[in-house]
């Protein structure tokens, strides 16, 4: 039987209802007992068990079962809800998903990060604000996934590097002292790969690239996100792609970072990444000549990665939401340098490009109820 990757390891007949109500969006109760192989009376306990926590809903009938009409069971979606909050250099992004992992709620707003109390407060009452305007009971919020451009210790607790926005040594208490949920931390690239391949149900690994004003990679193993020892694998940003080259802020040089990060694109138009490609778009030669010395850095980390994951490389962040039109390009370049293969056809553009970060901030408390249920 198939499985959905949700079910929890004992197999309960509740958490398999659950899972199989989610996944179908309606379904019955015979449809459930058949589709699970599970008797009658252990199908109506579980439901019951469902219904009790508030977790389902019975949404009126669907279909003709031999002259009967069924009744059918949904999620009942706004039971549960977690937050996602986006911190980057010039920006805060917040979300909520609901309990089917849908995004329901979306806010961006332009605030320069400060290590401040006011920026702090700040956060509290983004996520305050969400709240109310879905209309969510505080007992409701799963948890609070904030989302930053650092590295963070296995239990989601602290950054132990973050030079980028000069925040080392921060913890989840300090941050999150303003917002009235439980929160974690998590490394923005992370988050990327984990919203875009929680999406996917054709694919279970892949490695992500995040090009975006810091380039980030993840691991993505099985539908889970590989940490490595560190932890901090993934950080294809410092794979050195120029020896002796342009000096990165991490204090190395030639770091793939300082040849592909959005910044380098953006800049030439006072920030305004959009413009860039607009103007590349109308042929600009100026921008076209940047864009060309920018895929010829990328294919070499992109081949790189194929060469020692040998799996799909998804391609996110900023540039990567952009970057469609220009794939057949890159993928031209980067199966010129590869060894086995004449195409490049494992490289795909990333398909969440809207909050994707924020996203996956939230969906990890939402997959483990799903599990957990
Ligand atoms: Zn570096």
């Amino acid at each position: 039987m198939e499985t959905n990757g949700y079910q929890n390891r004992k197999g309960s007949s509740r958490n398999r209802i659950f899972n199989q109500i989610r996944e179908a969006g309606s379904v019955s109760a015979s449809q459930l007992s058949y589709e699970l192989q599970l008797s009658r009376p252990t199908v109506k306990k579980s439901l019951d068990e469902l219904l009790e926590a508030g977790c389902i809903h019975e949404n009126g009938y669907i279909g003709n079962t031999g002259g009967r009409r069924a009744g059918a069971y949904s999620v009942r979606a706004d039971a549960k809800a977690a937050i996602g909050i986006d911190l980057t250099r010039n920006h805060i992004t917040v979300i909520i998903a609901d309990l089917c992992g849908n995004l329901v709620y979306e806010k961006r707003v332009h605030r320069p990060f400060a290590l401040e109390d006011a920026y702090l407060r700040y956060l509290g009452e983004l996520v305050e604000e969400a709240i109310l305007a879905k209309q969510i009971p505080r007992e409701a919020v799963l948890g609070v996934g904030i989302v930053v451009p650092g590295l963070i210790t296995e239990d989601h607790r602290e950054i132990f590097y973050g030079k980028i926005l000069d925040f080392t040594g921060l913890t989840v208490d300090e941050i999150g002292k303003y917002i009235p949920c439980a929160c974690r931390l998590y490394n923005d690239a992370d988050a990327g790969g984990y919203a875009e391949i929680s999406q996917r149900r054709d694919v279970t690994d892949a490695f992500y690239i995040s090009l975006s004003n810091n380039i980030g990679g993840s691991i993505l193993i099985d539908h889970k996100v590989y940490k490595g020892e560190g932890p901090r694998s993934g950080e294809v940003g410092h794979m050195t792609i120029i020896p002796g080259g342009r000096e990165c802020y991490c204090g190395q040089k030639g770091c793939f970072e300082t040849y592909c990060n959005a910044a380098i694109l953006a800049d030439m138009f006072q920030g305004n990444l959009e413009m860039f490609f607009e103007r590349l778009q109308d042929n600009d030669a100026d921008c076209a000549g940047v864009w060309r010395e920018y895929l010829y850095y990328l294919s070499i980390a992109v081949n790189n990665v194929r060469m020692l994951f040998d799996c799909k490389v998804i391609l996110g962040g900023y540039v990567g939401a952009h970057m469609e039109p220009y794939l057949d390009e890159l993928k031209e370049l980067a199966a010129a340098r590869n060894t086995f293969e004449s195409d490049a056809d494992y490289l795909e553009v990333c398909r969440v490009k809207k909050d994707a970060l924020a996203l996956g901030g939230a969906l990890p408390f939402i997959h483990e109820l799903w599990r957990g249920i």
